[in-house]
């Protein structure tokens, strides 16, 4: 349509091309019009077949979504089917598992629960836990007596090579059950800093601390004599039985190398007997800023003194250094970037399989 218009408009001011305008077929017409629009027809009937290809192409892709849901379709129910003879045959370490995991995901929150109360913990319900934690380690590893399931304890490889299932079992029963172990330590330091305040307060945050990055050192070395025991299977040939035994020990040793170092990190705050994201307050600077601490909204006690001048006390402080690192009033960044805390009673949830 534009350029019948345009071919209009052209008729009055060239009529010399008028004759051949009027004798030709419309796509001679197209051409006479002038070379701005032979070319935008050339790009348009390029730029056509372009379309035509990526409509091929996306049509083609869509061809093969569709197949790959179809076989997807098909797959899923023979999967699922698989799955549920896979849990028939092990049933008792599928749920030995969800139940032990569960146990460890709740032991975790009550931990970090009585760690928060502070002051307020009632020796009895502390009592109760570690009583509870260590009945459950100890039922857990009466039960399985019989399955050499603490060899690797004590780093000692399994006496015959176990089924690739048996293996992930055995080393994710082992992860769990020492978790729930350090728990039972974790609650005797709850114990011991009943009603720690001030400087026992961190200091039972710096042993919490000590005592995680020592069970994360201990659980990267666990799973190691039974994968060493899985890999040095002699059946494909020692060469390649010694290779991938020995590509597996180089990777543990860069993790472990890692673990260590934190531990020691870990080790040297314990030793750290000053605040380090500051210093205790003078009277007269704590009488300058009005003796109230914005974070319990009492009278200072132990007043710690920041870098930034702001004065809280010395327990409402560490509780809030525990997850940040910047002043809760002004937000200027207080704390040196170090190892985490794990000084609320928290323990990793991950697991450790290899
Ligand atoms: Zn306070
Ligand atoms: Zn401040």
């Amino acid at each position: 349509m534009i350029l019948e218009y345009s071919g209009i408009l052209r008729r009055p001011n060239h009529p010399e091309h008028e004759s051949l305008i009027d004798g030709a077929s419309s796509d001679s017409r197209i051409i006479r019009l002038g070379g701005r629009l032979m070319l935008r027809s050339l790009a348009s009937s390029e730029e056509r077949k372009q379309c035509w290809r990526s409509n091929r192409d996306s049509s083609y892709q869509r061809y093969d979504i569709q197949q790959a849901a179809r076989w997807i379709e098909q797959i899923l129910p023979f999967s699922l089917l698989l799955l549920v003879v896979f849990i028939r045959q092990h049933l008792q370490g599928f749920f030995v598992t969800i139940w032990i995991a569960a146990v460890l995901f709740k032991s975790n929150d009550i931990l970090r629960k009585q760690t928060a109360l502070k002051g307020e913990r009632k020796m009895s319900i502390l009592v109760g836990i570690t009583i509870l934690f260590t009945l459950h380690v100890v039922g857990v590893y009466w039960w399985y007596r019989n399955e050499g399931v603490l060899y690797p304890l004590a780093m000692l490889p399994p006496k015959e090579i176990p089924p690739f299932w048996h293996v992930i079992f055995l080393i994710m029963l082992n992860d769990t059950m020492v978790r729930q172990a350090a728990m039972v330590l974790k609650c005797l330091l709850l114990i011991y800093y009943k009603n720690g305040r001030g400087p026992n307060y961190r200091r039972q945050g710096q042993m919490l601390t000590l005592v995680e990055y020592l069970l994360l050192l201990y659980r990267a070395l666990l799973p190691t004599p039974v994968w060493y025991r899985f890999f040095l299977n002699k059946e494909y040939g020692s060469l390649f039985s010694s290779l991938t035994t020995g590509l597996y020990l180089t990777f543990k040793l860069t993790s472990v190398v890692e673990k260590v170092q934190s531990f020691i990190a870990a080790l040297k705050a314990l030793s750290r007997k000053e605040v380090h994201y500051g210093c205790y307050a003078t009277t007269e600077q704590v009488v300058a800023a009005g003796d109230m601490c914005a974070i319990c909204q009492e009278k200072m006690h132990a007043p710690i003194l920041l870098r930034c001048k702001h004065i809280f006390c010395e327990d409402c402080v560490s509780e809030w250094f525990e997850r940040e690192r910047t002043c809760p009033l002004c937000r200027a960044t207080v704390k040196p970037a170090d190892l985490r805390s794990f000084g609320d009673g928290s323990t990793s949830l991950f697991f450790q399989l290899f």
